[in-house]
C-alpha cells in the first residue's frame, strides 16, 4: 500500500514545505483520505485516477480542495467523484458548502456523460469497499462528529486517527487485530497551547504520550500527522524529547509503502 500525504504550503524557492496547513492522503493514487490540498497538489496521474474521496469530518482544513477538485475535473469525467462521509459530514457540506452560495451544488449536476459528484453516506465501523481497498470508520473525539479509519489491502493495514483528542474505541479497534503497518495519529498543538488543545479537542505532545499507552502492538510504528504549521519546529522538538523509538514524524510529500 502507497501512501502520501500532499503538500499545501511552498517554501521561498517555490518547493514543497514540511508545513502541514491542510489534510489529504492518497492511496495507492487512486483513493483520497480527505481533501485539503486535494486539486492543488495532486499529480496528474492521481486527478485522473481518483474518483473516490473519504472524508474525516467537515472542517475546513479537510475539504478545501475538494470542491476546487470537482470543478477542475467536471467536464471530463465519466463517472462521478464519490465522497464518502457520515450522514452529519454530509449535511453540513451541503448546507455550507455546496449550497450555490460558497461553491455550486455538484450533487445535482452533469456533464455531458455523468453526474459529477454523489454522496456516498457512511456508517460508524461498517466496512466500505472501494477499488482494492477495506475501509472501517471508527469514531473519535474531536469537536465535530469526526472518524478515522482502519484501511487494508490484501496485504497490509494502516490505520488514521483523523483530528482527534483522547479517543478510545479506535485504539480497541487497533488492539483488537494483527498490528498495522503503520498508524498515523495527529499531534495539533505544542504542550505549552494545552488549554487550547484541550478546547479545540485535539492532542499534544504529552497528551499524545498518554495516548499511545493504550496501544498494545508496542512495537508497531506511528508517525505523527496534523501538526499545526506556525508551532511544527516546537512540537517536532517536543515529540523527539519523548524518545518512543517507534514514534515518527510523516513527511509531507514523501511516498511510504507498507
Ligand atoms: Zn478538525
Amino acid at each position: 500500500m502507497k501512501l502520501q500525504l500532499l503538500p499545501s504550503t511552498f517554501d521561498a524557492s517555490g518547493c514543497c514545505s514540511q508545513r502541514q496547513h491542510l489534510s489529504c492522503f492518497v492511496i495507492d493514487d487512486c483513493l483520497a483520505i480527505d481533501a485539503g490540498s486535494l486539486a492543488m497538489a495532486a499529480t496528474e496521474i492521481q486527478k485522473s485516477q481518483i474518483r473516490d474521496v473519504i472524508l474525516t469530518h467537515a472542517h475546513l482544513d479537510h475539504i478545501a480542495g475538494l470542491p476546487l477538485f470537482i470543478d477542475d475535473l467536471f467536464v471530463g469525467l465519466d463517472e462521478p467523484v464519490r465522497v464518502y462521509a457520515t450522514k452529519e459530514v454530509i449535511t453540513v457540506l451541503e448546507k455550507n458548502v455546496f449550497n450555490w452560495e460558497i461553491y455550486p451544488k455538484f450533487s445535482e449536476l452533469k456533464n455531458k456523460r455523468s453526474a459529477v459528484m454523489q454522496f456516498v453516506q457512511i456508517e460508524i465501523e461498517t466496512e466500505i469497499f472501494t477499488k482494492h481497498l477495506r475501509i472501517k470508520p471508527v469514531k473519535v473525539n474531536h469537536e465535530v462528529q469526526t472518524v478515522g479509519f482502519l484501511i487494508s489491502d490484501d496485504n497490509s493495514k494502516i490505520a488514521v486517527t483523523g483530528d482527534t483528542t483522547e479517543t478510545d474505541r479506535f485504539w480497541e479497534m487497533v488492539n483488537a487485530e494483527e498490528p498495522p503497518k503503520a498508524i498515523l495519529v495527529e499531534c495539533a498543538f505544542p504542550d505549552e497551547l494545552e488549554d487550547l488543545a484541550f478546547a479545540s479537542h485535539h492532542l499534544t505532545p504529552s497528551r499524545l504520550r498518554r495516548e499511545l499507552k493504550k496501544l498494545k502492538h508496542t512495537n508497531c510504528p506511528v508517525y505523527v500527522i496534523n501538526m499545526k504549521p506556525m508551532y511544527r519546529g516546537q512540537i517536532v522538538k517536543q515529540i523527539e524529547n519523548l524518545k518512543i523509538k517507534n514514534l515518527h514524524i510523516l513527511k509531507v510529500g514523501k511516498i511510504y509503502e507498507w
